[in-house]
């Protein structure tokens, strides 16, 4: 045996809305009935999205039947997902998604939102889903009966839509079915107006074509004040045969992102009947429960950059701070000075100036103190570089400095970073142990002349010099 479905379908826009918020599809293997609402009269678009999606699955089956349904759902809420993610104005939008799916043995069905599925057999109607509505929790609570909930204020408040949140809860379901069953699956333009006993009756019908048009008229003579889509299908015993499937509703026309900020394979198609909105708001807006605010999209990554780069900066403001407390000794203008900072250099960023100049010529060191002068002669704080500054003037070959000193320079300077590091020829810790990344002979700054030529270009160039006490 194989189950194949005969099926009429009809989308109305009804007697007051302006446009169709409605999608549906109906073939002899898939049957689709989505209700879009919200986000800038993007129901539309979330319908007609979701249809697209889900029609996929209308294909001979490789895989379970309730998989198949599953994954359909989620590519179709992943794309809303993409499109509100592209477009923040479109966040709101939802539909709601009742699709009954035949593989040739089994029927299943898909639902979230309020559209419904029934089964009519032998008279009988059987709602087969169940509203995602928060009044059919309260009923299911036992603290409102049916009856009560047709006429509740709050009829109409979904608690689950497909609307591209990480949420999704689909019910999933395998149907019991018989041959000569007849199905129905309509948006709530029917089902919220027109009681269960006057759609088992016209369901009833004596064909699927004439229940379809007898609901739909039903719903308007009700008074229904929303779109109306309606699929009634018999299920026979007989070839599954290809044939061009009936795409009604918003699906039908393809709207797409009002912005029409999406990539052309993202964007549905041509023609936009989105700018069609109710005066004076659109009901079908508040027909979401409240809901949390959307996880934030674009305005997250955002923001973490932001944390980021403050991160960044303070890290480089306290590195920065840090430099600046410390001190080195080196040559400014052929003058041994010292010079606050590090002796570092970064993309536009000044690490060290002339912190104080002294009346010592470069070139009067002996040669192995000048080129350690000329790299940079790590100190650390301010004190050490003075008395490194003290070391050095008892080294000083000017006269005053032969004169005041008996020219042993290297006996009164033993704790003077002079000694350890000349005496070693190795780079030592600084004086103070304060870190510094300085390195004893960067190669662009180390004199190159012999003693007593000029000394090679100091690191301030001359220009900074500057008394500070
Ligand atoms: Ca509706």
């Amino acid at each position: 045996m194989t189950i194949t479905l005969r099926y009429a379908a009809l989308s109305d826009v009804g007697r007051v809305r302006k446009n169709n918020q409605d999608s549906g599809y109906a073939s002899a293997r898939l049957l689709v009935v989505a209700d879009g609402m919200g986000g800038m009269a993007a129901g539309d678009l979330a319908s007609a999205a979701t249809v697209a999606a889900v029609r996929k699955v209308d294909e001979p089956l490789e895989a379970d039947l309730l998989e198949v349904l599953a994954g359909a759902v989620q590519r179709a809420n992943d794309r809303l997902g993409e499109y509100i993610e592209q477009d923040n104005a479109l966040d709101g939008m939802g539909t709601t998604l009742t699709a009954v799916l035949n593989d040739g043995e089994r029927l299943g069905l898909v639902h979230v939102g309020d559209s419904r599925a029934y089964r009519l057999r032998a008279g009988e109607l059987s709602q087969l889903s169940r509203d995602h509505t928060f009044v059919q929790s309260l009923v299911d609570d036992g603290r409102i009966t049916a009856d009560e909930a047709r006429v509740h204020p709050h009829r109409n408040l979904m608690i689950r839509a497909v609307d591209g949140r990480a949420d999704l809860q689909p019910d999933l379901t395998m149907l019991d079915f018989e041959i000569g069953d007849r199905l129905l699956i309509c948006s709530d333009g029917l089902c919220g107006y027109v009681e269960d006993d006057v759609i088992a009756s016209l369901l009833g019908g004596e064909t699927v074509d004439v229940a379809v048009v007898e609901l739909v008229r039903a719903a308007l003579d009700a008074g229904s004040t929303d779109n109306i889509t309606c699929i009634v299908a018999d299920v026979l015993d007989g070839e599954l045969v290809a044939e061009e499937p009936m795409i009604l509703g918003a699906a039908a026309e393809e709207p797409r992102p009002p912005t029409g900020g999406l990539s052309p394979s993202a964007a549905l198609a041509t023609e936009s009947g989105a700018d069609e909105v109710a005066p004076g708001g659109d009901p079908e807006e508040l027909r979401y429960a409240p809901r949390p605010p959307r996880r934030f999209g674009r305005l997250r990554w955002l923001l973490a950059l932001v944390v980021v780069v403050a991160v960044l900066g303070v890290g480089l403001r306290i590195a920065y701070d840090w430099s600046q407390r410390q001190y080195y000794v080196g040559a400014a203008g052929g003058n041994v000075a010292i010079y606050r900072g590090i002796d570092q250099s970064l993309p536009g960023i000044d690490l060290s100036s002339v912190y104080q100049t002294y009346d010592m010529k470069v070139d009067s060191l002996p040669a192995y103190l000048r080129d350690q002068v000329l790299g940079g002669y790590p100190s650390g704080s301010l004190d050490s570089a003075r008395k490194t500054i003290a070391g050095l003037q008892n080294c000083d070959g000017s006269p005053a400095a032969a004169a005041a000193n008996t020219g042993a320079c290297a006996e009164t300077t033993p704790a003077t970073p002079v000694q350890t590091k000349g005496s070693t020829g190795t780079p030592t810790s600084t004086p103070s142990g304060a870190r510094t990344t300085a390195s004893p002979k960067s190669p662009n700054r180390a004199s190159t002349g012999a003693p007593g030529k000029a000394p090679a270009k100091s690191r301030s160039g001359g220009t900074k010099q500057r008394q500070r006490q």
